[in-house]
């Protein structure tokens, strides 16, 4: 068959047993994820109809690629299939089983911040004055066991009653009380709440068991507990499961992911059969051997071997840098060095980092020498506050229950409406048993509510309902646009006319063409469809490969991609691995997966980079580097030079050249000619190394500010100082 000409002999045994569940465990490169789609391919070739198959994957990103590979083998059925993330397929399937549960279909999706505005809410109507609640502390807790499947109720039996459990299981309990009043679900409910569903109502269940024949899930080495229960309540007669994963390669259990789901797969599922493949098609020998390298330290592991036929190629670079600014800049230097010498696309290289406030520098590096970039996580876009402003007025009209979102709008744009007059319109609604939404209508009867506001309210509650009344005549897009146009919020931004109001502007067009692609690609699809959509999409899906530009990510979002040159950032202890202070080894172990997973992400070169201080916290600290260097086979590294700027790519095709390059300290021996300045790193006779933060005066008078690294921060006379410049 065709299909399987591109795979290797192990490849094909995987794709073509069919007579039970089976697991795939392989390294990474390997051809895991070429193996499910390929084997998608082949049941679907072999007769099995494309809508009785459910693939899951992790991203939204990974559906699209897996699809688009099916679809050029075996052209446009491959529409038909069950593919995406856990979360998106079974939204999809709540959308249609929510009465079951006592929801309505048009259900909102609460992300990560709605949940947080939820219980601060609760905190303070709850009037809980405890430091140790945070409503941010409080939505992770929830978070975390609703991950791991733990109810209040199970909570409240298991721990230890101290005054904040109890408090802790109080707003537990009344959230999710008023996540169901509001109509809404956040995103663990929906991996709970199906469970919930087939574990009480067999009828559904075995419906849904009988559309699908297979069952397919790609890294699952991450899947937590709620994903693992999933997959066994569905698994469909015969058990036709294949799952795939790497146990090298589980980064999530910080978000309840259970590596114990691989090690159990054989005793849950009879019967279940083992593949392996241990080729690996992406990285050269040498990031491979250093990848080896590096897992070798951790204990926890299931054996596998990993071989390629892929040439030596380059010794991985290890790049020193001064500071964080330095790193940066170091990075695009040799961007630019990269393009040239490669003939490569910009598309091609990727710059990693372990957490999020690591990219502002390199985006400062890569704005000065004009370097395209994309971020990938980072605030993303649907997250932005003008976004979910409108997004906000969306989901009311779909839900009008949605409190929450009713909540951001009711006085946005400015119509009168003060917080005083909504706490007693909330506090009407809860005596009375209604819905805010409700309350609007009636809320003459608010008699502490001014007669100028209920008016207001009033008003505000008919352009509410003029549009829902629109919103099934009209498209997704028409309905955004004139809903915009009447609120006239484009044009207070545009009148405002300031940066931040003119970037608001810009991202609220955005929008708007997002919906009106939408509504182009779907012309039969609801608000609803569109709202689920964007509620689900995560920072890595909205990452477009057509752009020209380099990729910024954390690792975390780096998982299942490749890259021909990676760049991983900030290797020094407590950046990468994170600190977390390593009481555990379990923690430390599943840092060094990670860098397992971004140095795998290769192909061809990987550069690792760390600096000697930088600003963290709102100081500077002195940065040792990173353990996982020194655990590399030194034969596959080596440790570069710095990169000058006189060097390198001054005068490049790509780019329009940049004449100033910025000069970091240690390249200028030359003191006569250079005074000391801020930033700049010094020597000191008795205090040793360290980095001047500031300077006040001048001449004879002039002092500076140096955080030395063994003493301290202490402010010395220049003029005595006796400084070196290094
Ligand atoms: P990861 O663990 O990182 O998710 P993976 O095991 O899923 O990796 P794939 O992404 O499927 O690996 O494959 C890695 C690369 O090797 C891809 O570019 C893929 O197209 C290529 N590849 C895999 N198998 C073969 C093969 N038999 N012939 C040629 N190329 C292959
Ligand atoms: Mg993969």
């Amino acid at each position: 068959m065709k299909i399987l000409n591109s795979l290797n002999k192990e490849q094909i045994e995987a794709v073509e047993y069919n007579a039970g569940p089976h697991m795939i465990v392989a390294g990474a490169g390997s051809g895991k994820t070429r193996v499910l789609t390929h084997k998608i391919a082949y049941l679907i070739e072999k007769g099995m109809e494309p809508s009785s198959i459910l693939a899951l994957t992790f991203t939204n990103k990974a559906a699209k690629e897996m699809k688009e590979r099916i679809k050029s083998l075996i052209g446009k059925k491959a529409e038909e299939l069950w593919m995406g993330t856990f979360h998106s397929i079974f939204s999809r399937i709540l959308r249609i089983e929510a009465e079951k549960l006592g929801y309505k279909s048009n259900y909102s999706i609460y992300d990560r911040e709605d949940s947080v505005s939820l219980v601060g809410n609760i905190i303070s109507n709850l009037n809980i004055n405890l430091e140790s609640i945070t409503a941010n502390g409080v939505q992770h807790k929830i978070s975390f066991l609703k991950n791991q499947m733990i109810s209040p109720e199970d909570y409240e039996k298991t721990s230890y009653s101290t005054a904040s459990d109890r408090k802790f299981v109080e707003i537990y309990k009344e959230y999710n009380k008023r996540l169901f009043e509001n109509n809404s679900m956040d995103f663990d409910d929906l991996l709970l709440k199906p469970i919930e569903l087939f574990n009480t109502n067999s009828k559904v269940l075995n419906y849904y068991k009988k559309i699908f024949k297979y069952i397919l899930v790609d890294e699952y080495q991450d899947t937590n507990i709620a994903q693992y229960e999933l997959i066994k309540l569905l698994s469909p007669a015969k058990d036709k499961v294949c799952v795939v994963g790497d146990d090298a390669q589980s980064i999530y259990s910080w978000r309840g992911a259970e590596i114990k789901n691989m090690l159990n797969f054989k005793k849950d599922f009879k019967g279940a059969k083992i593949f392996r493949l241990e080729q690996n098609y992406r990285s050269t020998k040498t990031i491979l051997a250093a990848a080896d390298s590096i897992i070798k330290n951790n204990t926890e592991q299931i054996p596998k071997t990993l071989w390629t036929e892929n040439n030596d190629g380059e010794l991985i670079s290890l790049i020193r840098a001064s500071d964080e600014k330095d790193e940066a800049l170091q990075i695009a230097r040799r961007i630019k060095k990269e393009i040239t010498t490669r003939k490569l696309s910009l598309n091609d290289i990727a710059i990693f980092y372990r957490i999020n406030s690591q990219s502002r520098a390199l985006e400062d590096a890569f704005r000065r020498e004009k370097i395209p970039y994309k971020i990938v996580g980072g605030v993303e876009f649907y997250r932005r506050k003008e976004v979910k402003d409108v997004l906000a007025y969306l989901r009311v009209l779909s839900n009008p229950n949605d409190e929450e979102s009713l909540l951001r709008i009711m006085n946005f744009p400015q119509r009168g409406i003060g917080n005083t007059s909504i706490t007693r319109m909330i506090a009407f609604a809860r005596k009375l048993n209604l819905s805010l939404y409700q309350t609007m209508m009636r809320v003459f009867e608010v008699i502490e509510v001014k007669e100028r506001i209920q008016k207001n309210v009033k008003h505000f509650r008919l352009l509410l309902d003029k549009y829902i009344g629109l919103k099934d005549k009209l498209s997704v897009g028409e309905l955004t646009s004139a809903l915009l146009d009447e609120l006239g919020i484009l044009r207070m931004y545009k009148e405002e006319n300031t940066a931040d109001s003119l970037a608001r502007y810009d991202n609220i067009q955005e929008l708007i063409s997002a919906v009106q692609d939408f509504s182009k690609t779907n012309p039969k699809a609801t608000l609803e469809d569109f709202l689920a959509e964007v509620s689900l999409i995560a920072g890595v899906d909205q990452y477009d490969e057509k752009v020209n530009s380099v990729t910024l990510m954390t690792v975390h979002s780096a998982k299942g991609l490749e890259f021909p040159i990676v760049f991983i950032t900030g290797l020094e202890e407590d950046i990468f691995p994170l600190s977390q202070k390593f009481d555990q080894d379990s923690r430390l172990e599943e840092e060094r997966r990670l860098f397992y997973v971004a140095l795998t992400r290769a192909k061809e070169k990987v550069y690792l980079t760390y600096a000697r201080s930088r600003y963290r916290f709102g100081e500077v600290a002195y940065q040792s580097r990173s353990r996982f260097i020194d655990e590399i086979d030194p034969n596959t590294i080596e440790e570069n030079e710095f990169l000058s700027g006189k060097k390198a790519g001054r005068k490049r095709k790509n780019f329009e050249s940049n004449d100033e390059f910025y000069q970091p300290d240690y390249e200028d021996f030359d003191q006569e000619r250079r005074s000391l300045r801020v930033g700049s790193r010094v020597v000191h006779q008795v205090f040793g190394m360290g980095k001047i933060q500031q300077i006040n005066g001048s001449g004879d008078m002039q002092k500076v500010t140096i955080a030395f690294e063994n003493y301290g921060v202490k402010q010395l006379l220049t003029k005595f100082a006796n400084l070196k410049l290094i």
